[in-house]
């Protein structure tokens, strides 16, 4: 269709979690701005400043924490996915899924729009690439910002092309999916698990994360979706620092409160809002356990600590130091049988 010029100006892919939709979107935009014949040529100056997720004209834009300012401006949303960009280039690439609080806030719709409306700084065309498009929020008051975004879905200047990608397509707002063409993307093959897993920058960051150390492990585990890999092993670490949390809140004095200053006092909302959500899914547990051992004590204490962790979970969604928030939650843990 590129070759053609016939490519849609707005695609959706559509397909399952952690197939490598952003994956193949941020190709796709490599080859649209590469300046080679064949492309994408992998080494021009385009083609690098795509894969190192520093060209100009390629604007990338996925789940993130809301920023704490509320009235966040096109630079701090900017220099907020600079950060995040930093981080998944540090990482080879490879990322976990965005943790349940993070979206696509109004600042960065409106980024979006703004840039759109500009012409290519390096080449001649503008790709923007919106993961996970389902987590974009609709706001009070933000109409404007809305039909503005939906007017460029649907005839986005001749220089434009917009990617989205989902894995909850049915939850995209139906305004959006009328306006774009979608693309299923098929689960991979076991074998294309099993190179990926084996490539040499990918398997130095697998090893590095709490997995199997088997190939054939790790392409089982992943399921036809390698990006999962990675959401396991953060699912794992937030289970980890639930169980510690859980242990911690029945002692006394220091031991308690290391265990909730190790939540460190800010940039780590993403792992402490899972870490949270791993907590309730314990504390239901405990609850359910208690009650099959006719434990009504038990059971009362984890079913009322499931609504204080719930009240933290929300809290958290704001801007508040994951460590006030649990050292505050051990009160309500203490009396949770271990
Ligand atoms: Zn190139």
């Amino acid at each position: 269709m590129v070759d053609a010029r016939s490519l849609p100006g707005s695609l959706l892919f559509e397909g399952t979690r952690g197939i490598g939709k952003q994956r193949l979107a941020l190709w796709l935009a490599q080859l649209l701005v590469c300046e080679s014949d064949e492309r994408p040529c992998g080494v021009c100056l385009a083609c690098r400043s795509v894969l190192e997720l520093r060209h100009p004209d390629v604007f990338w834009v996925y789940p993130r924490p809301r920023l704490s300012d509320a009235n966040a401006t096109s630079e701090d949303v900017i220099a907020d996915l600079a950060e995040a960009n930093a981080e998944r280039l540090a990482k080879r690439g490879l990322y976990a899924r965005p943790s349940g609080s993070d979206a696509i806030f109004l600042a960065t719709t409106l980024t979006i729009v703004g840039k759109a409306a500009m012409s290519p700084a390096m080449g001649h065309r503008k790709v923007f690439i919106v993961g996970d498009a389902e987590r974009m929020v609709a706001q009070e008051g933000s109409d404007q910002a809305a039909n503005a975004f939906l007017k460029l879905l649907e005839e986005p200047p001749p220089d434009t092309t917009i990617l989205l990608t989902s894995s909850e397509p049915g939850a995209l707002l139906p305004t959006i999916r009328s306006r774009v063409i979608s693309i299923r993307c098929a689960p991979l093959a076991d074998a294309d698990v099993l190179a990926f897993v084996r490539e040499p920058n990918v398997k130095a960051v697998l090893d590095s994360l709490n997995l199997p150390r088997a190939d054939a492990d790790r392409v089982a585990l992943a399921r036809c979706a390698p990006g999962d890999l990675l959401s396991a092993a953060a699912l794992s670490v937030a289970r980890s620092a639930a169980v510690s949390l859980l242990r911690a809140s029945a002692t006394r004095g220091a031991e308690r409160y290391a265990a909730a200053l190790a939540h460190g006092s800010s940039g780590a909302r993403g792992a402490f809002s899972d870490t949270l959500a791993e907590l309730n899914v314990l504390l239901r547990e405990r609850a359910e356990s208690s009650l099959a051992a006719g434990d009504t004590a038990g059971a009362y204490a984890a079913a009322k600590a499931v609504i204080a962790v719930t009240e933290a979970q929300a809290r958290a969604d704001g801007n508040v130091s994951p460590q006030l928030t649990a050292a505050a939650l051990m009160n309500a843990l203490q009396n949770v049988p271990a």
